[in-house]
C-alpha cells in the first residue's frame, strides 16, 4: 500500500518509523519526504505480514496516514502525448504504447515528481 504520511511539529522528532521497522514484520519504502521542525509529509510503500498492525501503530503515534491509489495523476484533456516525461522517469513509470499514447503505471511510480516539472502543459500533478 502507498499512503501520504503527515507529521506535526509536535511529532517530528519521536523515533515512530524506526521503533515501526523495529516492532513489526513490515517493508518500508519511502518514495518521497519533504520534511522539516514544522512537520512535513512523507510518501511510503509498506506491505509485510504486519504491515496493518504497523499502520495502526503509526495512526496511535500521531502520523495521519491517507493511502492512496495514485502517486502521479495525468490530466488527459491536457496531455498532448508529446513523449517529454518518459525518458526523464527513472523507474520506467512512464511509456508509450502502440498507439503513441503516453500511459502511467503507478505500480512503479515513487513520486520522484520529474515528470510533473517537466511538462509543458502542467498534465501530470503528484496525488496528494
Ligand atoms: S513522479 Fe517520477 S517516478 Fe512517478 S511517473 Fe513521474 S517521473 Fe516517473
Ligand atoms: S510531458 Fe505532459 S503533455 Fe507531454 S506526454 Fe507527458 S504528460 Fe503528456
Amino acid at each position: 500500500m502507498k499512503a501520504w504520511l503527515k507529521f506535526s511539529p509536535r511529532i517530528v522528532n519521536k523515533h515512530v518509523i524506526s521503533d515501526l521497522i523495529k516492532t513489526y514484520d513490515v517493508t518500508f519504502n519511502i518514495l518521497r519526504a519533504d520534511i522539516t521542525p514544522k512537520g512535513g509529509k512523507m510518501l511510503i510503500e509498506i506491505s509485510g505480514s504486519e504491515a496493518e498492525e504497523g499502520i495502526k501503530y503509526m495512526e496511535k503515534e500521531g502520523i495521519q496516514l491517507n493511502p492512496i491509489k495514485k502517486v502521479v495523476k495525468k490530466d488527459e484533456d491536457k496531455c498532448v502525448d508529446c513523449g517529454e516525461c518518459v525518458s526523464l522517469c527513472p523507474v520506467e513509470a512512464i511509456k508509450i504504447d502502440e498507439n503513441w499514447t503516453v500511459l502511467l503505471d503507478d505500480q512503479k511510480c515513487i513520486g520522484c515528481g520529474f515528470c510533473t516539472s517537466s511538462c509543458p502543459t502542467k498534465a501530470i500533478k503528484i496525488a496528494y
